[in-house]
């Protein structure tokens, strides 16, 4: 079986990111996975438990001091090598960009935001900010594809990998643009936003920064992670980084909680392809229960702290 790159999303804080094992798992339904690793990430074992039967290492300052365009050069030396069936990347910032970038060193096809992919290669795309799906095949050279996070549930598949150490020859066009500085987020108890099978959201609803402290104890009785309005975030009621929509996160959890979010098409397209969706809104017209599985029509204040109470007693 013709092999099948899957360019791994990991980090020295988190380790490989679940998306990495949802993109090993489709991989396997196109050929034979193999993992390139930027970095020196102890994550062989991780990578192989899904299906990887070989792992690519690009290390070194060319790579991990610079920004994405020395990746997209690795990847593409790779695959002139390797001709795999298929290159699979995490529908990030980071993955996007490489994919792009890549489809322009190979002058290839790319398809974005895929929740699905068949033996064929036909992936099946969230498109416009996720309103619509629709299948999709690239037509010239070999498919490049990019994996929304949360898509389908990582299957374990045991290999033992070989691992080979990539020399990296970057060129000068492509270090443009250095890291200067590493912040790493705080990273509190809660999943990431985006790789979380729950997550409760506030909206302007919730009212203020402090009430959002409701909305942080619901997510941690469900072990949830907190997304927030647009609204909510501009009113500085919670940071910009948990902001979910067009302009901010997609997420696709199993269980999406909405909190005094009135469902404008822009928070939509950042979750409406999560598999259940429960909203709570006093106003019963609220659009977005003509998108919610299960709606509660009353305040949030008064709804959610029975919501909790309920919770604690199971
Ligand atoms: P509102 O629309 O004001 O809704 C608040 C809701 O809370 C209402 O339905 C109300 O009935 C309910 N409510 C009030 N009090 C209570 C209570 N006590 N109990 C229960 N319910 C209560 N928005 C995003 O979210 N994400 C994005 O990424 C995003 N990107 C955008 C990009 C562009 C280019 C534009 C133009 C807009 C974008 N927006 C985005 C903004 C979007 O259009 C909406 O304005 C925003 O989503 C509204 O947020 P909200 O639902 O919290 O607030």
């Amino acid at each position: 079986m013709a092999e099948v790159v899957v360019v791994v999303e990991a980090s020295a804080a988190a380790g490989v990111k679940k998306v990495t094992l949802e993109m090993l798992t489709l991989a396997r339904t196109l050929g034979t996975p193999s993992a390139v690793v930027f970095g020196d990430l102890e994550v062989a074992s991780r990578l192989g438990e899904f299906g990887a039967e070989k792992i690519y290492v690009a290390a070194g300052e060319d790579v991990e001091g610079y920004l994405v365009a020395p990746k997209a050069t690795v990847v593409a030396s790779l695959v002139e090598r390797v001709q795999p069936a298929a290159v699979l990347l995490a529908s990030t910032q980071e993955g996007k960009e490489i994919a792009g970038r890549l489809a322009v060193k190979l002058d290839n096809g790319l398809l974005t935001d895929a929740v699905a992919v068949e033996s064929d290669g036909t992936a099946t795309q969230g498109i416009f900010a996720g309103a619509a799906t629709v299948k999709s095949k690239v037509t010239r050279g070999l498919p490049i594809i990019t994996i929304r996070p949360n898509s389908t549930t990582p299957v374990s598949a045991p290999a033992t990998p070989a691992v080979e150490q990539l020399t990296v020859s970057v060129s000068d066009a492509d270090k443009l643009a250095r890291v200067v500085e590493r912040v790493a987020e705080k990273k509190g108890s809660r999943p990431e936003l985006t790789e979380a099978s729950i997550v409760v959201s506030g909206g302007r609803g919730v009212a203020s920064a402090d009430n959002f402290k409701l909305v942080e104890e619901l997510a941690d009785l469900l072990g949830g992670a907190v997304g927030a309005s647009r609204a909510a975030v501009d009113s500085g009621f919670y940071p910009h980084q948990f902001q979910v929509g067009q302009t901010g996160k997609t997420v696709s959890p199993q269980l999406y909680v909405a909190l005094g979010i009135s469902g404008a098409i822009q928070h939509r397209a950042g979750m409406q392809t999560s598999k259940t969706i429960v909203a709570v809104n006093k106003d019963p017209e609220a659009p977005i229960f003509e998108l919610a599985d299960y709606g509660v029509v009353g305040d949030l204040f008064k709804v959610v702290p029975q919501a909790a109470d309920e919770i604690r007693k199971r």
